[in-house]
């Protein structure tokens, strides 16, 4: 009764439709995966047969190429530097103002269904949610890798059958008028071809290279295959999770997809993601499934931090203290040609390096962020210069002054040993 009193119409006397605001968010997955390119078919033909009658966007940026910062910024509506998790292994601190708190202030009724450990409630990601699954089934390189060094028996992430049955479980359970719900799929992060009971690795792979060089395309052919065959997996269950909210009479349904970074799977030499800013790592699928989203295709710059004006948008609660730069994704621009996203690799705590497909470990810069002009051009920099062909010193200027700000962040940083642990093993901190 309470949240129907909060979301009706108290002037007129008349009750809303009962609405239901779903975040996906898609872990790892490239745009090229959803989107295809001329010479690969999507490999997720269900859900993009669902995008194609909502609002895709061809040019929406990760905030950054690592798990955590990606996700803040789209529950904060703020840049990595502005939220302060610029890396793996923070915490999104008590005093962000997250979509899922500002949506529960307002009466909604706010639950989570996470697939994998970098998002667990221990790192800040439960803010807001009355209820946050968090249970994992399987280890990430098989249980002999961990030798007890692990979190909770080794567990780190669910594949996305068990997603989809408690995200379809929690569906069933909710009871508000005004819901919210956040699901999170992991399936195309590495292992590779963990849905048909492989599990290959970037160091595999590397491996395999190095042994015999002149296998290398070939190599590279098999990693994306089995890369394919778990985003195919993905598309299976999203379309159960995708019917199963069709299936709601008297529902007003308002769904955002988004991945939260890409994957390099031999770009720049290059296997994984969080490493880099390359395109594969950072222009990602996004689009928004809603009776007040006119279908279409857009092309306006746009990024992780629009996703909370948007979900705050469908739901009808007003934007608030949120950042004013970001937008409803789902009004046009009014001036396209002005618009930018912003955003950066995470930040390290101390000198690191990348192994890459010639068998190097090849040095990290210090700092790296980006810039994607309107006209879709990604430019690289930092404090010291931008890429060749980048503006130059303006820019660079600009660059410094993030550098300031993301610098800041990692002196209030203490990470617990646990987790210390268990991001080593994934090769999210070294
Ligand atoms: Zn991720």
């Amino acid at each position: 009764l309470l949240a129907a009193i909060a979301v009706g119409c108290a002037a007129c006397g008349e009750a809303r439709p009962r609405v239901r605001i779903v975040l996906v968010t898609l872990d790892t997955l490239r745009y090229d995966a959803l989107a295809g390119r001329r010479d690969l078919p999507s490999q997720m033909p269900r859900t993009l047969a669902r995008a194609a009658k909502g609002l895709s966007f061809e040019r929406f940026h990760a905030a950054s190429s690592s798990t955590q910062p990606s996700h803040a910024s789209m529950f904060t509506g703020l840049d990595p530097w502005e939220h302060g998790v610029t890396r793996n292994g923070q915490v999104l601190a008590d005093s962000q103002h997250t979509v899922a708190e500002r949506l529960r202030e307002h009466g909604f009724e706010t639950h989570a269904v996470i697939g994998s450990f970098p998002v667990a409630s221990r790192f800040g990601f439960a803010q807001g949610f009355d209820s946050y699954r968090e249970d994992f089934t399987r280890d990430l390189f098989g249980a002999s890798r961990w030798g007890g060094e692990v979190v909770r028996d080794g567990r780190f992430f669910s594949d996305a059958e068990l997603v989809t049955e408690h995200a379809i479980a929690s569906l069933d359970q909710a009871r508000g008028d005004a819901q919210f719900f956040w699901f999170h799929y992991f399936d195309p992060h590495a292992p590779y071809g963990g849905s048909v009971g492989l599990e290959l690795n970037k160091t595999h792979v590397i491996a395999q290279v190095q042994a015999r060089p002149q296998r290398r395309e070939a190599e590279l052919r098999r990693l994306r295959e089995l890369y394919d065959l778990d985003v195919a997996h993905l598309d299976g269950w999203l379309e159960r999770l995708f019917a199963r909210l069709d299936a709601e009479p008297g529902f007003e349904t308002h769904v955002v997809v988004a991945s939260d970074h890409g994957e390099n799977l031999g770009e720049d030499g290059s296997i994984g993601h969080g490493d880099g800013l390359s395109e594969a790592e950072i222009r990602v699928p996004a689009f928004v499934l809603s009776p007040r989203a006119a279908p279409g295709v857009r092309d306006d710059v746009c990024g992780s931090v629009d996703v909370a004006a948007t979900l705050l948008a469908l739901a009808g609660v007003a934007a608030g203290d949120l950042d004013p730069r970001a937008r409803d994704l789902t009004r046009p621009p009014p001036e396209p040609a002005r618009l930018r996203a912003w955003g950066m690799r995470r930040t390290l705590a101390k000198k690191s390096s990348e192994l890459r497909l010639d068998g190097r470990r090849h040095p990290l810069q210090p700092w790296l962020f980006y810039v994607a002009e309107p006209n879709g051009r990604i430019v690289r920099g930092d404090g010291r210069g931008v890429e060749p062909g980048g503006d130059g010193a303006g820019l660079a200027e600009r660059f410094r002054e993030l550098e300031a700000r993301a610098g800041a962040t990692l002196r209030s940083d203490p990470l617990d040993a646990e987790s210390e642990r268990a991001l080593r093993e994934l090769g999210y901190i070294q």
